[in-house]
């Protein structure tokens, strides 16, 4: 979740979000320069969209410059073993292997009017123009509907036990967050949770859920997690160790 303490003057930012480019090297390197009012201190991260700076509001071009060649070995390094470790790109044919709650299903695509269905481990296409860039399209839009069929369904479940309910539930496209809540109790859910398997999507959307009755992350925020999703530690250990091969498409 986003914490806001709402009670803060909205004059000066909390945080801010700016992509730059520096040159490292001689490499042309792109980053995201995310600044907070909390930090004390410079970190470099390498996500799954490449070079993080996270720096208090204070830090000057100047020192930000410094520290980013100081450490341009290392950024340049981690950014080689990403690249490396980045799965391979699907091929929107038929054969495909695409993933779906922790197994395999496959893709077949045909000619014919437009219809998406999952027939055991088969993902049948029906297009009227059948390509790879078809494909794509359908086969992601096909993941979406399936992925709030899927959410809603394990929403409504947890929200019962918990004797809560979120007041919309949605899908997001993020690129770093599995899921969110604010403030109004509305909770998002990235639709590539899908591809996770049922006790990693389980852990998200306890986790969002959880927020509508602790609005943190305090050891009773855990508590609530743990009552409905108990294995929710592996779960946290999957999504770090898998999140670049969900993020394939
Ligand atoms: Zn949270």
């Amino acid at each position: 979740m986003t914490l806001r303490n709402r009670l803060r003057p909205s004059a000066a930012p909390e945080k801010s979000h700016e992509i730059r480019v520096i040159r490292l090297a001689g490499q042309e390197v792109r980053y995201c320069l995310k600044r907070s009012a909390k930090r004390r201190t410079i970190a470099l991260q390498i996500g799954g969209d490449g070079l993080e700076v996270s720096a208090p509001f204070r830090v000057g071009e100047r020192q930000l410059d410094a520290v980013l060649r100081e450490k341009s070995q290392w950024v340049l390094n981690k950014l080689r073993q990403a690249q490396a470790n980045r799965p391979p790109p699907v091929h929107w044919m038929a054969g495909a292997a695409l993933p779906l709650r922790g197994a395999v299903i496959f893709l077949h695509v045909r000619r014919g009017e437009r219809a998406a269905a999952l027939r055991g481990n088969r993902l049948q296409l029906t297009l009227p123009d059948p390509g790879d860039a078809a494909a794509r399209a359908a086969a992601l839009q096909w993941y979406r509907g399936e992925a709030l069929a899927d959410f809603l369904h394990r929403t409504h479940l947890f929200a019962h036990r918990l004797g809560t309910a979120p007041t919309r539930v949605s899908l997001s496209d993020a690129r770093t967050r599995w899921g969110s809540c604010n403030a109004t109790g509305a909770v998002r859910l990235n639709w590539r949770l899908i591809k996770a398997p049922p006790f990693v999507i389980d852990y998200v959307v306890a986790h969002e859920l959880a927020h509508l009755i602790e609005y943190n992350h305090s050891p009773a925020f855990w508590r609530v997690v743990a009552r409905i999703c108990p294995a929710y530690r592996e779960a946290r250990h999957d999504l770090r160790r898998s999140a670049a091969g969900y993020h394939a498409f």
